[in-house]
């Protein structure tokens, strides 16, 4: 099936009371048939429903349906897409253990590797996105996980999947990148030879700005990967704390099999029902929003960039964007709904921010609604001078996300906060 129907209709089994909505399965836990049923379910003998902190039927639509756009075997949903980077990397990292994780990514994903998983001895390594040959001084012998963006937030650089999946292939390291802006739709990572995907889906996939939420994808055959590698060495072994588990022998996929029987289960970063729900109704609607997002992006970045007080305009479906071939290469249906604009300093940034009225000043992304955001004084704030540079984030920068107005709307509001610098 093609992905408009998938979106609509994936992973949803009616039962008997044939509704065409998914239902909200709100609740805690689930009955046992009797002690041997519960027995076989902790076993894992059975497959089916023990408590809402390892999995719940309408997050297992969501989960079924947001693999299948993501064209993986298997996901796991998660309370915020940063619990699903955290997990991506708990997974396969301990401590003495280092991840490489791309200079240009979202800051909160900048924070959790450089500062709160160095408390837990995990060391990350920082390879420039444009230049992903970088990695090869990086890896060795403890490197676990190579973290990208394949849009990246707010730097708009896009990766070169071919190059930094050649490399990493050759050391036989995971490759986890955050589709967030992209989507499913715009482009499909496992597609192009990476093996985890991670979104928040707090932005496009609600898609209205409404639930918090995140999800891990695996792709298929991921264990012939990691099946006697010696990096993987923990999914080889007897898990202790599953009764001598070994996940490369269980015959369901072992990385997302992994993140919900150990890490659901001792950290519980779980949706709620309610919440995965809304993240259903998003995706219903999500192949047509992101036409529509990213046609409009592109009209007002061709505007911005003939503006004579913008200095400079990054979107990738420029044809002036360095990464113009790699969008066309890896992003043909468009760039998504994200730009980034530079103007001469702090001053003028803050001015045009503060002057919008169609676009809201606010940090998220992937709204229907327009949003315009200073990183320097908020997403990025907490990060250092030299951070901000590395991230790609001058201090005169501002981020758009476009979202569902009438674009000309969108550029006379931009227009006007431009006349008032
Ligand atoms: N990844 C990207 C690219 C993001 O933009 C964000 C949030 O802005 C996150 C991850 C974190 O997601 P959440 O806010 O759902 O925890």
């Amino acid at each position: 099936m093609r992905e408009e129907t998938l979106a609509v209709h994936a992973g949803y089994i009616k039962d008997e009371n044939s509704t065409m909505a998914v239902p909200i399965y709100q609740t805690t836990a689930y009955e046992f048939r009797d002690t041997t049923h519960a027995a076989n379910l902790f076993e894992l003998k059975e497959i089916g429903n023990i408590y809402t902190r390892l999995m719940n039927p309408t997050t297992d639509i969501f989960e079924k349906r947001f693999a299948s756009l993501e064209g993986g075997v298997a996901s796991v949903a998660t309370a915020s897409g940063m619990s699903a980077i955290f997990y991506a990397i708990a997974n396969v990292a301990e401590a003495g253990d280092n991840i490489i994780v791309a200079k240009q990514v979202y800051g909160g994903t900048t924070t959790l590797t450089a500062h709160t998983i160095k408390r837990f001895g995990i060391e990350s390594r920082y390879f420039d996105i444009n230049n992903p040959l970088e990695l090869e001084d990086l890896i060795d012998d403890r490197t676990k996980l190579i973290l990208f963006e394949s849009i990246s937030n707010p730097s708009i650089d896009i990766a070169d999947f071919d190059k930094i999946t050649k490399i990493a292939n050759r050391y036989n390291i995971l490759t986890c990148v955050d589709n967030t802006v992209a989507t499913p739709i715009l482009c499909k990572p496992l597609d192009l030879n990476c093996d985890i995907v991670v979104h928040s889906a707090s932005k496009y996939t609600t898609g209205q700005g409404l639930a918090i939420g995140g999800i891990i994808v695996e792709r298929y055959n991921l264990e012939d990967k990691i099946r006697d590698n010696p990096r993987y060495y923990h999914f080889n072994e007897p898990d202790e704390s599953y009764h001598g588990l070994i996940y490369t022998d269980m015959p369901l996929p072992p990385f997302t099999l992994r993140v919900r029987l150990a890490l659901l289960r001792d950290l519980g970063a779980t949706p709620s029902p309610f919440n995965s729900w809304l993240y259903i109704q998003g995706l219903e609607t999500l192949p047509l929003r992101m036409r529509q997002h990213s046609d409009s992006t592109l009209k007002i970045a061709k505007f911005l960039e003939k503006h004579p007080k913008v200095k400079s305009v990054n979107y990738a479906g420029l044809k002036s964007n360095r990464n113009y071939s790699l969008a066309k290469k890896y992003f043909p249906k468009g760039q998504s709904g994200l730009l980034s604009f530079e103007v001469n300093s702090l001053e003028e940034a803050k001015k045009i921010a503060d002057s919008t009225k169609i676009f809201k000043l606010v940090v998220n992304i992937g709204d229907s609604k327009s949003i315009i955001t200073h990183p320097a004084s908020t997403t990025h704030q907490q990060l250092s001078s030299q951070e901000l540079i590395d991230a790609g984030v001058p201090e005169g920068l501002i981020r758009l996300s476009v979202g569902l107005e009438n674009s000309d709307d969108l550029i006379d509001d931009l227009k006007e906060a431009l006349d008032k610098i």
